[in-house]
């Protein structure tokens, strides 16, 4: 089942996820429906804020469903070590067609559950370190926007607002 992704400025993507403690038929189905979701809009990660849910829950496939090998939950991830930078573009589904310049970690090594609940450690560098990073963000209640330089973020929020009122938001 396709979601509705939850754009800004909807205050549960500002709000910190709650750790998942049961990891049953339910987790599965929303893990199942983000990923229908994703694949939809063409992203390569989605966190359970965006489909107004606030857990500690993403989904990610940096291959965009080209790949089933590469699918990934992450459920309560944490980042565990980081290494290196990069000032890359990134986009979020909750900000239709904003392109910014973030700088994030080169390369990260997470922690997180996978839905039998069971921890995993995994690497990830290049585009998965940066959805690591992203997704992450989210879970905590942080936006992209939030990693701009301030002048950007300025510009993007005043880019929004335009849109708002045009009804095109
Ligand atoms: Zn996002």
């Amino acid at each position: 089942m396709i979601l509705k992704i939850v754009k800004y400025p909807d205050p549960v993507l500002q709000q910190p996820g709650e750790p998942v403690t049961e990891f049953n038929a339910e987790l599965r189905k929303l893990a199942a429906d983000m990923f229908e979701t994703m694949y939809a809009e063409n992203g390569a990660g989605l966190a359970a804020q965006q489909v107004g849910i606030a857990k500690r829950l993403a989904v990610i496939d940096v291959t965009g469903g080209k790949d089933a090998s590469q699918k990934l939950v992450v459920v309560n991830p944490e980042i565990i070590s980081r290494e290196g930078k990069v000032y890359e573009t990134e986009g979020c589904l909750s900000f239709p067609d904003i392109i910014e310049k973030v700088v994030r970690a080169a390369e990260v090594r997470i922690r997180a559950q996978d839905l039998d609940g069971k921890w995993f450690e995994m690497d990830g560098a290049d585009l998965l370190a940066r959805c690591f990073q992203h997704e992450i963000d989210h879970l905590d209640g942080m936006l992209f926007i939030f990693r701009m330089s301030a002048l950007k973020r300025d510009l993007v929020q005043r880019k929004i607002r335009k849109l708002q009122r045009a009804g095109e938001w």
